[in-house]
């Protein structure tokens, strides 16, 4: 046997594993069907623009250990989530804060923002679809103008037929804060995030567009053991029946200009325009290129075989995976990893930790 382990899968949990593994002096072979590595995390550089080429990734912890674990292979930037949303050409900030509610309503204390959205919300104790769960949150201006048609879209489906549990809170704050996210770390990688993942994976045998499972046997026996961060349901060929997901389609253009939006994403929140957010790279990385990047970011249905981004944990989701994870149990020598090993949401600061987690366990 040639290696200690095999890495099936080069993004953020299969990288972290095997660069532990081989600083622990372990023989690594990480391959990937994809003809890249970084998983979706992975940055293409297009104009001098780093392309966040599977959707927008902003790195965001309160971990100290995994924000001093990132800075060991780059320097993040200060930016900071501060997204718009375009209703019909009306500018708001996002989250809900006191900048959104200044904007609809022409007030400017938290006591007259608090007295709207009281007497916006209704008496519904138990919502009996989404839009009712979202009204009950937020209020109907809100609901309207910047939760409804983002959510139509996102799930393909009307606000009243969708269940109430998707939504279980909406965050409104009463502050003029328009940071996304109230992590204590946050950042984008000056270097792009490919540029982590080459640092990652060095002394680490790299094999790009190699899909595993179509090569198996041959794979299997060169090393000890297997760390797997693929779909789960397809490494057991769907044998219980496919796991469902909600895919993105994205559409990226070079534009002649040197600023398109003015912010690295735009959200979209009405009904009629076809896409959920525009993306415009280069703002992520207060970039000055004569040129800039978009990309259009359309929410798509999911067949088996289309590109898996979103998990669907709902109920009979969950019970699929759990009887999947059990499989995997039983299999000796490998060990499913990673948000489609495990069949959940994972934001990269957990992803990372899971993947250290594991090396701490297995090293
Ligand atoms: P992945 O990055 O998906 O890597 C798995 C790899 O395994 C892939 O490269 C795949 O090609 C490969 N693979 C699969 N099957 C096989 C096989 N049979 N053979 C060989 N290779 C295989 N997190 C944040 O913290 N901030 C964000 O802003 C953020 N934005 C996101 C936006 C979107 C649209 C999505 C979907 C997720 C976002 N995330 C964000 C989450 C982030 O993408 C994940 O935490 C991270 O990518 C998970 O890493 P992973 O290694 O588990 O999986």
């Amino acid at each position: 046997m040639k290696y200690d382990y095999l890495i099936v899968g080069a993004g953020f949990f299969g990288a972290v594993f095997a660069h532990e593994a081989t600083r622990k002096g372990k023989k690594c072979l990480c391959v990937d069907r994809r003809d890249h590595i970084g998983g979706n995390c992975y940055t293409r550089r297009m104009e001098g623009i780093d392309v966040h080429q599977y959707g927008a990734h902003i790195f965001h912890t309160s971990d100290r250990r995994i924000w001093d674990y990132v800075g060991q292979f780059a320097t993040f930037n200060n930016f900071i989530n501060a997204p718009i949303a375009n209703y019909h050409g009306e500018i708001y900030n996002m989250p809900f804060n006191m900048n959104t509610f200044s904007r609809l309503w022409g007030i400017s204390t938290p006591q007259e923002a608090k007295a709207i959205i009281d007497s916006q919300k209704g008496a519904v104790t138990e919502p009996k679809n989404l839009e009712e769960q979202a009204i009950s949150l937020v209020g109907r201006d809100i609901y309207e103008k910047l939760v409804k048609g983002y959510t139509e879209k996102q799930w393909g489906r009307s606000c009243t037929e969708l269940p109430a549990f998707i939504i279980r809170r909406l965050p409104v704050r009463f502050t003029y804060n328009n940071n996304y996210f109230t992590d204590r770390y946050q950042g984008i990688p000056q270097e792009g995030y490919t540029a982590i993942f080459e640092k990652l994976l060095e002394g680490v045998d790299v094999r790009l567009g190699c899909d595993y499972l179509e090569h198996r046997e041959e794979l299997r026996a060169m090393a000890e053991e297997v760390i797997y961060t693929g779909p789960i349901d397809r490494y057991f060929d769907y044998c219980y029946g496919p796991l469902q997901f909600r895919s993105l389609r994205f559409e990226t253009e070079v534009l002649d200009m040197e600023n398109y939006q003015g912010n690295a994403v735009v959200n979209y929140t009405d009904r009629e325009t076809p896409y959920t957010r525009i993306i415009e790279h280069k703002h992520f990385n207060f970039g000055t290129q004569p040129k800039t990047v978009v990309t259009r970011e359309y929410p798509a249905d999911w067949k088996p075989g289309d590109e898996p981004y979103y998990t669907v944990n709902d109920e009979k989701n969950n019970a699929l995976y759990r009887q999947y994870a059990a499989l995997a149990e039983k299999e000796a020598g490998i060990t499913f990893g990673g948000r489609l090993g495990e069949y959940q949401y994972y934001d990269i600061d957990k992803v990372i930790a899971s993947a250290l987690g594991l090396a701490e366990k297995k090293l």
